[in-house]
C-alpha cells in the first residue's frame, strides 16, 4: 500500500508541476490557475483519504484467555448430531432426546444417606415410601455395593427431562424444576465417597457444565442450595470444597 501511495503522490506531484508551467492558466487565466490548484489539492486529499479508508487493515480482535466467558453469546442447545466430536467419549444415555432437552441451570449433589443402594432400589423406595412417580434424582453414582463403584445410572427423570424430586423448599421449586439432581450412594455423615465415585461425579458435572453453560458457582451440595430445606445432605464428609476446586 505504501508504494501505491508513493506512486499516487508522485503522479499528483507531476500534475502539480504541469499546472505550474501551464502558460494558459498562469498567464491568460489566473482564476483558472487557482481553481486548478484547489482541485488538485482536493484530489490529492481524496486519493490519500481513500487509501486510508479502503486499505487500512481492520484491527484484529484479540481475546485474552480469560475473556471468553465475558463475550460468549448465550448458549443455544444444538441438535445431538452436532455434538458428536465434542462428546465422543460420553455415554450415549447422558445425552437426552434432542426434542425433549431442557435448559438446565444448576446441579445439586446428594448422598443417599444409606450405605448401599442403586437406582432401582431408590426408585422403589421413593414410589412406596414417598408416593412419588419414581426415583427423585436424575443420576445415581454407585459405590460398589448394589451397582459398580463409580457406575453412573441415568434415571427416567433425565431421560424424559422432567422435574426432579430431590431438593424441596426452593422458590417456585426451582431446584427440582431447573436443577439436575445427582445422588452418590453412601452415608457421607460417616464416611466419604469413594475415589471412583468422585472421579465419575467430576466427569458428569464437567459434561453438564459444558452442555448447559453452568458455572461452578451453580454446583451446589443439597444443604447449600439457595432456599433448600435444612438438611445435612450430602453429609459433612463429602468434600464439596475439593470438588469445587477441581471444576
Ligand atoms: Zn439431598
Amino acid at each position: 500500500m505504501k508504494s501505491e501511495v508513493k506512486n499516487q503522490k508522485s503522479e499528483v506531484g507531476s500534475q502539480k508541476s504541469e499546472v505550474r508551467i501551464c502558460p494558459l492558466s498562469s498567464v491568460l487565466c489566473p482564476l483558472f490557475s487557482v481553481l486548478s490548484r484547489v482541485f488538485i489539492f482536493c484530489s490529492c486529499l481524496f486519493v490519500l483519504g481513500g487509501c486510508v479508508s479502503n486499505d487500512e487493515p481492520m484491527p484484529e480482535i484479540v481475546q485474552s484467555p480469560g475473556s471468553e466467558s465475558r463475550f460468549i453469546p448465550p448458549r443455544i442447545i444444538k441438535p445431538k448430531q452436532d455434538w458428536g466430536s465434542a462428546y465422543k467419549n460420553i455415554p450415549g444415555n447422558w445425552l437426552p432426546p434432542s426434542q425433549l432437552e431442557k435448559k438446565w441451570v444448576a446441579v445439586v449433589v446428594h448422598h443417599s444417606a444409606t450405605e448401599t443402594g442403586n437406582a432401582a432400589i431408590f426408585d422403589k423406595m421413593h414410589r412406596e415410601q414417598n408416593h412419588w412417580a419414581g426415583i427423585g434424582y436424575d443420576f445415581v453414582i454407585g459405590n460398589g455395593t448394589d451397582s459398580g463403584d463409580g457406575q453412573i445410572e441415568v434415571t427416567f427423570r433425565w431421560r424424559e427431562q422432567i422435574p426432579g424430586a430431590h431438593c424441596g423448599g426452593t422458590a417456585n421449586n426451582w431446584a427440582n424444576r431447573d436443577g439436575i439432581g445427582i445422588c452418590l450412594v453412601g452415608d457421607f455423615s460417616r464416611t466419604g465417597p469413594t475415589a471412583q465415585q468422585m472421579q465419575s461425579l467430576l466427569r458428569l458435572i464437567r459434561f453438564l457444565q459444558k452442555r448447559y453453560g453452568i458455572s461452578k458457582w451453580r454446583i451446589y451440595g443439597h444443604k447449600a442450595t439457595p432456599g433448600a430445606r435444612v438438611t445435612d445432605c450430602p453429609g459433612r464428609r463429602f468434600p464439596m470444597a475439593r470438588l469445587k476446586s477441581m471444576l
